[in-house]
């Protein structure tokens, strides 16, 4: 095996939970950030070895995929999200892994719909199982969906999934999602030179005119395994203009305050696409996010290297004061903006994989 798995789970030991200070209003961290979103990774597994992602020569058959135990419960979940909703979340989004992996995932929608009827909730999704699960998903409740698809054709998507995976039946799911509802529906594919960037106008394309809206991802330096280099990076503002030359785009606004996409609508009226752009154009300064990871740890920034355990607050019977104290201590001292900083040095840096606490 080319690279050690073990070190890979052997995280730096979690943080110390810092206390909180008592504050009026919204919730802010050290650069005045407001807490509005939770991204909750339900598991670690995927049925993909994307190769940006969880490369197969790291995630093989010998991988330690985290036992049973260790995994939040669907009741852990909603306790936690519904204490996150009290300092201030309004949108959750459901990912991993594959989330769709995660056994009954319709039963924690529908739980964490009964508890939290008004906060926006969304899943991300490789596609693979959405034909058979988008009605029950829509069903128990969920807003929207997002899908991941780096490209159309088929043998080079096959390539980047790396599970040998047809397209076509990524699409079926984005119908079948279509069809119960489950829109807009957000395409996201990631952009990687010489890999994919030759379809970028082909995607851009397939979806013009449909409601979907396609995202175009710049290829990051998560994790410690995607052996990321900033020239593998298409920028966006590349993508913009390539996009633009055959069908021209005008920039939109944001929909709201701290949105990960810059949007562009394209001139002619056929809808609209966004960028992502961590790597060229950093959005620290706006990031409004928290994550929690598969096993119960809270981590403030898609790049950290270390989070909270609050798993083990949890677990030892924490009243919901104890844990508000935590949430609150852990939001106010976040000073995060890896983006802003990066660096070679940076990137090589060993930071928790994706997969693990959640795209
Ligand atoms: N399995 C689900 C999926 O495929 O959408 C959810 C988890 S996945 C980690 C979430 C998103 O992160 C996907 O859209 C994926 O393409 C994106 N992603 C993963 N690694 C990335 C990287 N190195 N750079 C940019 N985006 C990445």
């Amino acid at each position: 095996m080319a690279r050690s798995v073990i070190a890979l789970r052997s995280e730096p030991a979690a943080l110390a939970i810092p206390a909180a200070r008592a504050h009026e209003g919204p919730l802010a961290d050290t650069r005045g950030r407001v807490l509005h979103d939770l991204r909750i990774s339900v598991t670690d597994r995927c049925n993909f070895r994307c190769t940006y992602c969880m490369p197969k020569d790291v995630f093989g058959p010998d991988y330690p995929f985290l036992p049973h135990a260790e995994v939040l419960t669907f009741e852990e979940i909603v306790r936690v999200a519904t204490l996150f909703a009290r300092h201030g979340v309004r949108k959750i989004r459901l990912t991993g892994g594959e989330p769709l992996l995660r056994k009954d995932i319709d039963r924690l929608v529908a739980q964490l719909r009964k508890a939290l009827p008004h906060v926006d909730l969304t899943l991300t999704t490789n596609g693979s199982a959405l034909k058979a699960q988008a009605a029950a998903l829509a069903a128990a409740g969920l807003d929207r969906i997002t899908v991941s698809l780096d490209s159309l054709d088929d043998a080079i998507f096959r390539r980047m999934n790396d599970a040998d995976f047809p397209v076509a039946r990524v699409l079926e799911g984005i119908e079948a999602a279509a069809r119960a509802g489950l829109s807009p529906i957000k395409i996201n594919m990631v952009v990687k030179r010489a890999v994919n960037d030759d379809q970028v106008l082909d995607m851009a394309r397939h979806f013009r005119g449909s409601s979907h809206v396609v995202r175009f991802i710049e290829f990051m330096d998560v994790g410690s395994t995607n052996g990321w280099r900033m020239d593998d990076v298409v920028p966006s503002a590349e993508i913009v203009r390539r996009i633009s030359a055959r069908h021209p785009l005008v920039a939109a606004q944001a929909t709201y305050d701290g949105e990960v996409a810059q949007r562009w609508r394209y001139a002619d009226g056929a809808g609209e696409i966004g960028v992502i752009s961590s790597v060229t154009q950093a959005f620290c300064s706006s990031c409004t996010r928290a994550r929690l990871s598969t096993h119960g740890h809270v981590y403030t920034c898609l790049f950290s290297q270390s989070g909270y355990d609050l798993k083990a607050l949890l677990r030892s019977g924490a009243g919901d004061a104890e844990l508000d104290a935590a949430l609150t201590g852990i939001w106010q001292a976040r000073a995060d903006r890896y983006s802003e900083i990066r660096t070679a040095e940076t990137a090589r840096a060993r930071k928790v994989e994706m997969s693990f606490i959640g795209g």
